[in-house]
């Protein structure tokens, strides 16, 4: 994160705390068109503030994210894998500052929604008509007892991309062929649910043609999971016995783990492999606690038409930090809720009711080099959530390998579009 002085910028488009203390000036409606504030400039708020640039160019939006690069994590399994470098996941922003979209490398430390303001760590208040948040995932360091930052440095859950996906790949590198690598995998809600059995299958990858006698071993606190029958007739086909999964009804479910002996603790017993990938439970981004917009789930309520929170007023939530039903936490989702998230809030800024909108999501998992298959759905407001509607399709499990190797092309592609729609 950097901390900047208080430029003329930043003064321009807001006050320090210091001055916040005396008053928080808002622009009159006189003075300017509305202002939009955007906080996280990943898949969901990138493609909001893009969006909303794009629907009124009028509007001012302002994107405030820490990291001057963004790291994706879709794909970032394969960077783990070495099939892939990690300035591949890499993305500026740019283009967005090309199109308007005013960007400030802070993070948000305080929002205000009585007073409708946000304050960056530099000490700059900026007040906004209506907030987005996109902040993201955090982890529940409580539910998992001995995992916290600390830990993460000797059991990398990964699950942020950037430092943590380089820690992983390194330690696979190192580690001696005949070891075993285990992943423990948390309970749902969470970010991207298929992602876990990706990753398993492309360090298998990675083992079977590196280091043929090691072990994958999933300790998981579900016993179902996405696209479960294709993974495991996948798994069979091209890695054998090699990935073995202990799931929740067998004890899998990691309770607590021991970073000094980089040992997991289960509900069955305990673990002590060679590379432990500690993947803990989470909940939204902390910001978004910070606002007053999450409930006892550590999730974001929100109403679907809108995206707005339930819990505090002209403040929207999207991405992996709502509460969204039946759509899955994915980059797909998220961006597709920026969208909509735009075209809600240019509506109810011009005093016009917002459309219902119709989501649309794919996700793609890549089991081997050329072997993918894939699960798309559309989603509606049903109540206070998300409901997936018809039109849906998953990869049929008997399939020939050419189908599979269309869709790791496809997903190849998807990823290609989505990284250009969002950031180029
Ligand atoms: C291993 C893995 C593989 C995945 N593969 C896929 C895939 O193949 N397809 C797919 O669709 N999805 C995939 N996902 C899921 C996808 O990465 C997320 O669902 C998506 O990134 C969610 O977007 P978001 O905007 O909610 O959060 P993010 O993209 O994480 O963006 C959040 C941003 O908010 C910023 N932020 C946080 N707090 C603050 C603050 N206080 N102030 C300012 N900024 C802040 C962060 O720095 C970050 O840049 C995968 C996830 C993982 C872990």
């Amino acid at each position: 994160m950097t901390t900047r002085p208080v430029t003329r910028r930043s003064a321009v488009l807001g006050i320090t705390a210091a001055a916040a203390a005396l008053a928080w000036p808002r622009l009159s409606r006189a003075q300017s068109t509305a202002r939009v504030v955007v906080v996280g400039g990943g898949f969901g708020g990138a493609a909001c503030a893009r969006a909303l640039k794009r629907a009124q160019a009028d509007l001012q939006v302002i994107l405030i994210e820490p990291n001057a690069v963004f790291t994706s994590c879709p794909f970032s399994n394969e960077v783990i894998a070495g099939l892939r470098d990690i300035e591949a996941q890499q993305f500026s922003h740019d283009k967005l500052a090309a199109n308007g979209v005013t960007m400030i490398d802070q993070a948000v430390t305080t929002i205000e929604p009585r007073l409708r303001s946000v304050m960056t760590a530099d000490g700059v208040v900026m007040p906004y008509d209506r907030l987005v948040l996109s902040p993201g995932i955090d982890f529940r360091f409580e539910a998992l007892p001995g995992y916290d930052d600390a830990a993460s440095e000797k059991m990398p859950h990964a699950w942020k991309a950037g430092a943590q996906t380089l820690l992983l790949r390194r330690q696979l590198e190192a580690m001696d062929d005949g070891g075993t690598v285990a992943i423990a995998i948390p309970a749902n809600p969470s970010r991207c649910p298929p992602a876990p059995y990706e990753r398993a299958s492309l360090i298998a990858h990675y083992l079977k043609t590196r280091k043929p006698r090691s072990k994958v071993l999933l300790l998981d606190a579900k016993d179902n999971f996405p696209q479960q029958r294709l993974f495991e007739k996948a798994w069979k086909e091209l890695y054998g016995d090699m990935i073995e999964r202990v799931g929740l009804s067998q004890g899998g479910r990691a309770t607590s783990v021991d970073p000094s002996t980089k040992t997991i603790i289960t509900e069955f017993g305990n673990y002590t492999p060679d590379v432990a990938n500690v993947i803990p439970p989470q909940r939204a981004g902390r910001i978004a606690e910070a606002a007053g917009a999450t409930d006892a789930t550590g999730w974001c309520p929100i109403d679907p038409v809108t995206f707005e929170s339930k819990l505090v007023k002209n403040v929207h939530v999207i991405g992996d930090a709502c509460l969204g039903g039946g759509i899955p936490k994915s980059a797909s989702a998220a961006s597709a809720q920026g969208k909509a998230c735009a075209a809600a809030i240019v509506a109810l800024l011009g005093s016009r009711a917002p459309e219902t909108p119709r989501l649309t999501g794919i996700c793609y998992n890549t089991v081997a080099p050329g072997y993918g298959f894939s699960l798309a759905g559309n989603y509606q407001p049903r109540g206070n959530i998300f409901a997936e509607v018809e039109g849906g399709a998953t990869s049929p499990v008997d399939a020939p390998r050419e189908l599979r190797a269309r869709e790791a092309t496809e997903a190849e592609r998807w990823f290609e579009t989505i990284t250009a729609d969002t950031f180029g």
